[in-house]
């Protein structure tokens, strides 16, 4: 497969111009084109040599992604089912808030994890996506939508600690100052819990916002619903997440799927609190979002803000995430499933 020109840091475009026979000036060139101007297409890059982009267009792209299919919701919500140069699929979604718009992009084709309720995890794991064909979603997005996203959040297909070069590589390329310059605080990866990866996270000295699925508050119930609790258990978890606010000054986020008769009971939020009680930290309720492969529903609205309630009143922040987008298949897989269908 050829390599996405939108991975490249301008070190490296700049020695890939060096080794075509061009000044290293060339490199510079590419990168404001790629990254600063976002381009998709060779065509549009227009001051580099036509020798210089035929020899790089035998190894590299510019286009890594097509876009096969849009959907919206009533909410604002548009997800898109994008095409790789090797012809898998994967989805980026685009939510719109009061002044702001959040990308959620995916890192893997399909997922190792199996969460229950994810039509994602049904699929099973193809591959990891490059740091281009992860920058690249965001680059098509703003030309799609017509204005660049203003937050990123690594919520899409696959657990991003589990393609974990590749995904620091792209933050370091959206953050970068003299590309899309997108602040760290700006960014959140998303984890079901991989252990090793939080660690590590913590000692890049990336201000990036961390966001760990909990869905449970305790192992029993976790193991039901998420399989990657029998490799890294919730009190080793909590331990991670625990030193990576001590090392990084930063909270960590934890996201509660809520599902009626499952983990939404008055002793489950009690259970919640007290797990998470001793450190600083947020809690993010999600009402659950309906897939036909998990047989679950949302709690009704009153249960959902009882257990708000009583995880609030046992001193632990908590917000209630709106669930959008419903009707434009935005759990995460819904559209790709139904593609391959
Ligand atoms: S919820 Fe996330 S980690 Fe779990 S299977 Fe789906 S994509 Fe993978």
């Amino acid at each position: 497969m050829k390599i996405a020109l939108q991975g490249l840091l301008p070190d490296e475009l700049r020695e890939l111009c060096a080794a075509a026979g061009e000044s290293a000036f060339r490199g510079q060139q590419l990168w404001q084109w790629v990254q600063a101007k976002g381009v998709t297409r060779w065509e549009d890059i227009r001051n580099l040599p036509g020798k210089l982009k035929e020899t790089l267009a035998r190894t590299h792209t510019v286009e890594p992604l097509k876009m096969l299919k849009e959907s919206s919701s009533s909410g604002g919500t548009r997800k898109w089912l994008m095409e790789l140069d090797d012809g898998e699929t994967i989805e980026t979604v685009l939510i719109p808030a009061r002044t702001w718009t959040t990308i959620c992009l995916s890192t893997q084709v399909g997922c190792k994890m199996g969460c229950a309720f994810c039509a994602s995890g049904q699929s099973g794991f193809v591959r990891h996506l490059s740091a281009g064909e992860i920058v690249a979603q965001f680059q098509l997005v703003a030309a799609f939508a017509g204005r660049r996203p203003d937050n990123v959040v690594y919520m899409g297909m696959g657990e991003p600690l589990d393609n974990y070069d590749d995904v620091l590589k792209s933050i370091r390329l959206l953050n970068h100052p003299e590309g899309l310059n997108i602040g760290a605080r700006r960014i959140t990866i998303s984890t079901s819990g991989i252990i090793p990866g939080i660690r590590k996270l913590a000692t890049e000295g990336l201000q990036v916002e961390l966001s760990v699925s909990l869905h449970a508050p305790n192992r029993e119930l976790r193991r039901q619903l998420m399989p990657i609790e029998n490799k890294y258990s919730l009190p080793d978890l909590i331990d991670a997440c625990r030193d990576y606010t001590r090392q990084t000054k930063r909270f960590v986020t934890f996201e509660y799927t809520l599902i009626q008769g499952v983990n939404d009971s008055p002793a489950m939020a009690r259970e919640l609190a007290r797990l998470l009680r001793p450190f600083p930290c947020r809690v993010n309720l999600i009402p659950l979002s309906p897939v036909e492969e998990f047989a679950g529903e949302a709690p009704p609205r009153a249960a959902i803000e009882a257990f708000q309630r009583i995880v609030e009143q046992h001193g632990v922040s908590v917000t209630l995430r709106a669930s959008k987008g419903q009707d434009a298949d935005a759990a995460c897989g819904q559209l790709r499933r139904r593609q391959a269908r």
